[in-house]
């Protein structure tokens, strides 16, 4: 049985002051759930919120890193620096991270990489735009975009991953795959990840549904035999909202 796992990406919001703010009362609204909660703040509020959340079951991600451990590039942090803060997991290839920031499968396989080195759980981003929805490019797009980031991983490495099935097109605009939609190419992934893989990994690896997701469709899509959990945007940012979410695919 996969675990479901919600994961909140903040993305650029939210102060230090706001982060501690929001996981007190979240903490106190979670302390006990059975499905997998996961906050992403930027980076500016990792260090607070893992100290704030010492002792929940609510766990940390980042929201990006380089694949470097170290080294000349201003402005970058390395897997091991969010290792040290207390990430357990980290999100590589969200489409904003490609379409504002030229991030390329390769560079999302060498952050996979070096997220592993470093004992990060990856939460691989894939999804299709519209045009490449129209023009029936959908499981191609994400074909590539899954063989592209695992590629080099060993078996073993690979069942330990997160997938975020996210078409682009649904991301921060009010438009959800209908269940049956976000079920066929989760699906689709899973074999994908079983023909590079085989069948025990891809039957191991989570697999989650991301783009508008709120508490209204949250239930419709988790009950999904091939989606096991969402990334959400813009509604994880309220409290209501996050934890509507949660309670509702329990
Ligand atoms: C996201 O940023 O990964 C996302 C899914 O955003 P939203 O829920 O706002 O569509």
């Amino acid at each position: 049985m996969r675990q479901l796992i919600i994961v909140g990406n903040w993305k650029m919001h939210k102060t230090v002051t706001e982060t501690l703010e929001f996981l007190v009362e979240l903490k106190e609204k979670l302390s006990n759930t059975a499905v997998e909660v996961v906050v992403s703040p930027p980076f500016t509020a990792l260090a607070a919120a893992a100290e704030v959340l010492k002792g929940s079951p609510i766990a940390l991600a980042a929201q990006n890193m380089h694949w470097k451990k170290q080294g000349a590039f201003t402005g970058e942090i390395s897997s091991a620096m969010l290792k040290e803060l207390g990430c357990k997991y980290v999100i590589l290839g969200h489409s904003e991270r490609r379409q504002y920031f030229s991030e390329t499968d390769d560079h999302v396989n060498k952050k996979v990489k070096s997220a592993l080195e470093s004992e990060l759980i990856p939460i691989v981003c894939v999804g299709e735009s519209l045009e490449q929805r129209e023009t029936g490019a959908t499981e191609a797009t994400v074909e590539k975009q899954i063989n592209g980031a695992l590629a080099g991983l060993s078996p073993e490495q690979a069942a330990g991953i997160v997938i975020a099935y996210e078409p682009v097109w649904a991301i921060g605009t009010g438009k959800t795959a209908s269940d049956e939609d976000a079920q066929q190419v989760n699906g689709y992934i899973r074999k994908v990840i079983a023909c590079r893989f085989g069948n025990t990994v891809a039957e191991a690896v989570r697999i989650q549904y991301g783009g508008s997701v709120k508490p209204a469709n949250a239930q419709g899509l988790m009950a999904q035999p091939d989606i096991d959990g969402a990334l959400v945007g813009g509604a994880s940012l309220k409290m209501h909202d996050f934890v509507g979410i949660i309670q509702n695919v329990l």
